[in-house]
């Protein structure tokens, strides 16, 4: 059979492979001109440093079959990512952790001394939060949440705390040890050569063709089927309007050696105007010592608009109504799936999203050999 893959970014990446491995023909296409979707990573002529060129990113998984299946494309270095954070003219670790907690209010508190001052601050009278504030609130109290989330959320978010899900900050741990890690999963790590790198290798088979700098509006192949990993809205030309997204600018910084000593510095205070500052050559730093020029980015976070790279969807309310319609119209499409961060509008790690492939190449079989149709997800966005 032949099918056509709309997006070289992981989603795509990994169901082209599979669908090749099985005997299908693939042509997978991408407007860019390179592959690896947001993930993708080039080494800067200027500096010599591996740039993540849409924005950190670290491999973080507990899925042992998604570790199993990337370490196959590339080799994975140790890498564990530890975040600092301005707030008022001080330098602190996040996510917040005993050395935070002790810093920020001057003590030296143990472990169960911590836990239970964090407790006496947190507001009990919240029983279940149901947005980011009453979520930092019930959790972490006034003090630390004005400190490190309110500022930069508003930043990051272009909104009230009050108005995000809570969901949101759920994503970040609370310590009462001195581990900094800003992840929780068993495996962690960089790509020695770079994600890029890990794309092209999931890429090399046979029977799969690659075309770049190219829309998938202007193919007029027939195929069996399309997995559509592009953004759901644009498939359906925006009938049912735009899906909001934030997008990041990136203002470059070189200097010679070392920038800020470390690979991410959060900005938390509302009056800076970027959110933080990655230092690209400590993401890898078995090299970081023999470059002698360093490469750093401050990011800044606003609404996207049509001609901006979508980067986080927003998914409030209104956006949820908006995505129904589009799970409505895509439901009655025949011959397409949606997959990925943008063809089901969600915010997705590299993990889940391979996870997600992973699973849908599961299903696409047993389907395929029982003559069944693909169904439009494989998952349910809504
Ligand atoms: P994408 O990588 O977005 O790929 C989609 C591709 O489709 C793009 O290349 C696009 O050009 C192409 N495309 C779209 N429409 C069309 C069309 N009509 N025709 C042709 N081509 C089209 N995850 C982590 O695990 N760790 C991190 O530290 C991390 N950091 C992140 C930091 C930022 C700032 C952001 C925004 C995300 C981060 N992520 C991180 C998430 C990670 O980027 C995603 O999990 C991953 O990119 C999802 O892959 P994808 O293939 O679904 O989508
Ligand atoms: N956040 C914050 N201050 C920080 C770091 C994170 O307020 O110093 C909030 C912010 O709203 C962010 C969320 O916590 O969107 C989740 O943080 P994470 O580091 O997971 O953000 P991402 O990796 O998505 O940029």
């Amino acid at each position: 059979m032949k099918f056509c893959i709309v997006g070289a970014g992981f989603s795509g990446a990994v169901i082209a492979r599979h669908l090749s491995d099985k005997g299908h023909n693939v042509i997978i296409v991408d407007e860019r001109e390179n592959i690896a979707g947001n993930c993708y990573t080039e080494r800067d002529a200027s500096s010599g440093v591996m740039v993540h060129q849409y924005g950190p990113h670290i491999f973080h998984t507990a899925n042992q079959r998604v570790w199993d299946y990337i370490r196959q494309f590339g080799v994975f270095r140790p890498y564990t990512n530890r975040v600092k954070a301005i707030s008022q003219g001080k330098v602190y670790t996040l996510p917040v952790n005993l050395l935070t907690i002790n810093q920020f209010f001057g003590k030296t508190l143990s472990p169960d001394d911590a836990r239970k001052f964090i407790q006496e601050k947190a507001d009990k009278s919240i029983k279940n939060p149901k947005n980011f504030e009453e979520q930092a609130l019930s959790m972490i109290g006034p003090e630390l949440y004005k400190a490190f989330f309110y500022g930069y959320t508003r930043k990051q978010w272009g909104l009230d705390p009050k108005e995000l899900p809570a969901s949101i900050l759920k994503r970040l741990p609370l310590r009462f040890n001195y581990d900094d890690n800003y992840f929780s999963h068993p495996y962690q790590g960089m790509p020695e050569d770079g994600y890029t790198a890990i794309v092209d290798n999931i890429l090399k088979s046979e029977r799969i063709e690659l075309r770049l700098n190219t829309k998938f509006e202007d193919i007029k192949e027939n195929f069996h089927h399309v997995f559509y990993t592009g953004p759901i809205d644009r498939y359906f030309d925006f009938k049912e309007g735009r899906l909001g997204y934030r997008t990041l600018d990136f203002e470059r910084i070189e200097s010679e050696g070392d920038y800020q000593g470390t690979a991410v510095m959060n900005y938390c205070d509302e009056e800076v105007p970027f959110t933080r500052i990655s230092e690209h050559k400590h993401f890898a730093p078995w090299e970081a010592d023999s470059l002698n020029r360093t490469v750093s980015f401050r990011e800044y976070s606003r609404l996207a608009g049509p001609k901006d790279t979508p980067y986080y969807p927003i998914r409030l309310v209104n956006e949820k109504t908006i995505l129904n319609n589009y799970i409505e119209l895509a439901n009655k499409t025949k011959n397409v799936s949606f997959l990925g961060r943008l063809g089901t509008y969600r915010y997705l790690d590299m993990d889940v999203t391979i996870a997600e492939a992973l699973s849908a190449c599961d299903r696409i079989d047993e389907l395929l050999d029982a003559g069944k149709d693909l169904p439009a997800f494989f998952i349910d966005p809504s």
